[in-house]
């Protein structure tokens, strides 16, 4: 099998293109979960302060007997850590959580631009986390273009990635297109729409002809299109599946034909109103 293409970030740091989910993974299943993604050949992990299960991943990391530069891991800074000190000591409990001493990339989960406390506040405390060695490289997740804008306007440094909802139904052109302008990775988020596009016309006559499941498909429309993914599964042989994607190529027709089903229909939270903030 081919190995996973690895994409430069503007930080100088690569990424492997192909990464491993963990939203909904619970704590208690997490390091066997993601045990069984390293042994199928998974060497992302992207976790959340927000999921829980950062200390499973670690663990698993610690289990696996890979080396710390083996494995890439991303977290994300949880909705309530916006304030300046607040995102800094909370970049200190993901570090320990994970048993690590750097994480690979963190990113502002959501921008949450309807609260008090403002983005740009969070994104110069993201800024001390990398100048001060907890993260290799920093991003966003969920910023909108007026998002983006403001961060780069007011503090020149522009985020290595931007994680987004992106999949057939919600192509989210105009965000992939600013972040390609800007030099900022596209990472794509719910890769198969948490399964809803799974049984699509469309993507079952390509996986038909092709030999190859809906899922494979649309993760390899992904990979074809530049951005990053990291499909989550705790099912073995979908693990597997959704690492075998690097035997087969899509045609520009086929990627164009995939591409035309959008119908900006999102699974998740509209960023733009999105204001959750747990407790
Ligand atoms: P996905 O699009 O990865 O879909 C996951 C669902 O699809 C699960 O129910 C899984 O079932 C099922 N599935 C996985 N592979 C297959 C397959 N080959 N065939 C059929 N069904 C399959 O959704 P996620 O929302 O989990 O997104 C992926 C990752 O993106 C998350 O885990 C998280 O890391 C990140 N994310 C980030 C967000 C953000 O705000 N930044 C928001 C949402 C996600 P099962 O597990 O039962 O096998």
């Amino acid at each position: 099998m081919s190995a996973v293409p690895q994409i430069t970030l503007n930080s100088g740091v690569t990424i492997p293109q192909l990464g491993f989910g963990t939203y909904q993974v619970t704590p208690e299943t997490t390091k066997d979960t993601v045990l069984s993604a390293f042994e199928v050949g998974f060497r992302h992990i992207d976790t959340a302060q927000m999921y829980r299960n950062e200390a499973g991943v670690g663990n698993a990391l610690k289990e696996s007997g890979l080396g710390r530069g083996e494995v890439f891991i991303t977290s994300k800074l949880n909705n309530s850590f916006h304030r300046y000190e607040d995102a800094l000591r909370a970049a200190d409990e993901s570090l320990a959580a994970l048993g690590v001493e750097q994480m690979d990339l963190f990113l502002i989960h959501w921008p949450l631009p309807t609260i008090e406390v403002d983005y740009v506040e969070t994104w110069k405390a993201m800024i001390e986390i990398f100048e001060s060695g907890r993260a290799r490289s920093i991003g966003v997740s969920n910023f909108q273009v007026p998002h983006l804008q403001r961060l780069i306007h007011e503090t020149s440094v522009v985020p290595a990635v931007n994680q987004i909802e992106v999949h057939p139904y919600l192509t989210n052109e105009t965000v992939r297109a600013f972040g390609k302008e800007q030099g900022i990775a596209t990472e794509a988020w719910s890769p198969i729409a948490q399964g809803a596009v799974l049984e699509d016309p469309v993507l079952t006559e390509i996986a038909e002809r092709i030999g190859k499941t809906t899922a494979q498909v649309t993760l390899r429309w992904h990979i074809q299109r530049g951005d990053i993914v990291f499909p989550k599964s705790v099912t073995r042989f979908r693990i597997e599946e959704n690492f075998s994607l690097f035997d087969f190529e899509l045609t520009d027709q086929d990627i164009e034909a995939i591409s035309a089903l959008n119908k900006d229909q999102r699974t998740g939270p509209d960023p733009d109103s999105f204001d959750y903030i747990p407790h």
